[in-house]
């Protein structure tokens, strides 16, 4: 599915401003997060920003980039302003085919949102936005917390506070449109590494790279640290594959040389 990610405001339109903060450098902050977030630990879909710089594009621009896309969801991210404390989302209010879906799709999120960052819940809302209004797929626009409530501010000041709220964007997406979490072995990758000694002594490692280097094995050191104790290690290959691994050690031992695998993940 494709998602398309809208940070508010950009360029010359900095949004609201107060607290020493500017509207169009979080809403970025957060929808540069969301789209880590969503890349990092899920799967099946893709996503399109309306800017990923401090650019400007008016509303119509952002909307043309969902439509000639054909995004199935918008979203659209905005601070708050004008007294009052807390998160609100909001709907397009005209009546539309499919907003059933769209308000269905657009509680999950809020709650997500509302879950993660313990802001006081405003409600779910409808109004007669551009965002929502001319987007030809369902479009949600959050409003996360008021940049001109010192207490709100203070929040969005936050690095951590930031990662929350695109964290609960993110979980009710994914909730919302039941995308997989990205299983931990697509995340890391597992090495075979075949160690050919092991020394406490720094001179033992040069003899015995220098005895490999003559029976033709190349080999580089790896600095081991166990227990307080430095080792080093004289590892003669890493293999994606364990069987390419044990033939390795097959060949060293046929050398003479005492060799092992040590099983490497990252
Ligand atoms: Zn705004």
């Amino acid at each position: 599915m494709k998602i398309f990610i809208d940070p508010g405001h950009g360029g010359t339109d900095p949004g609201a401003s107060a607290n020493g903060l500017q509207e169009k450098n979080i809403t970025l902050q957060i929808a540069l997060k969301l789209r880590d977030i969503l890349q990092k630990e899920y799967e099946g879909h893709t996503i399109q920003m309306s800017r990923t710089t401090d650019q400007t594009i008016s509303l119509i621009e952002r909307t043309n980039l969902a439509n000639n896309w054909l995004a199935d969801y918008l979203i659209s991210i905005h601070i708050n302003a004008g007294g009052g404390t807390g998160f609100e989302s909001y709907t397009y209010n005209g009546n539309y085919k499919g907003k059933e879906q769209t308000n269905r799709l657009r509680r999950t999120l809020h709650n997500q949102i509302v879950k993660q960052t313990d802001f006081y819940n405003r409600g779910k809302k409808e109004a007669n936005f551009h965002m929502v209004r001319e987007s030809a797929m369902p479009a949600v626009l959050t409003e996360n917390g008021f940049i001109d409530r010192n207490e709100d501010a203070q929040l969005l000041k936050q690095d951590s506070f930031l990662e929350k709220i695109a964290r609960g964007h993110a979980l009710g997406l994914a909730e919302a449109f039941n995308l997989p979490k990205k299983s931990a072995s697509n995340n890391t990758a597992t090495y075979y590494r075949v160690v050919a000694g092991s020394f406490k002594e720094r001179k033992f490692v040069d003899e015995r790279v220098n005895r490999l280097k003559e029976k033709g094995f190349q080999s580089f050191i790896d600095i081991f640290k166990k227990g307080g104790s430095t080792y080093y290690r004289v590892v003669v290959g890493s293999f994606k594959e364990r069987e390419n691994a044990d033939k390795q050690v097959a060949l060293l031992k046929k050398e003479g040389f005492d060799a092992f695998i040590d099983v490497v993940k990252h």
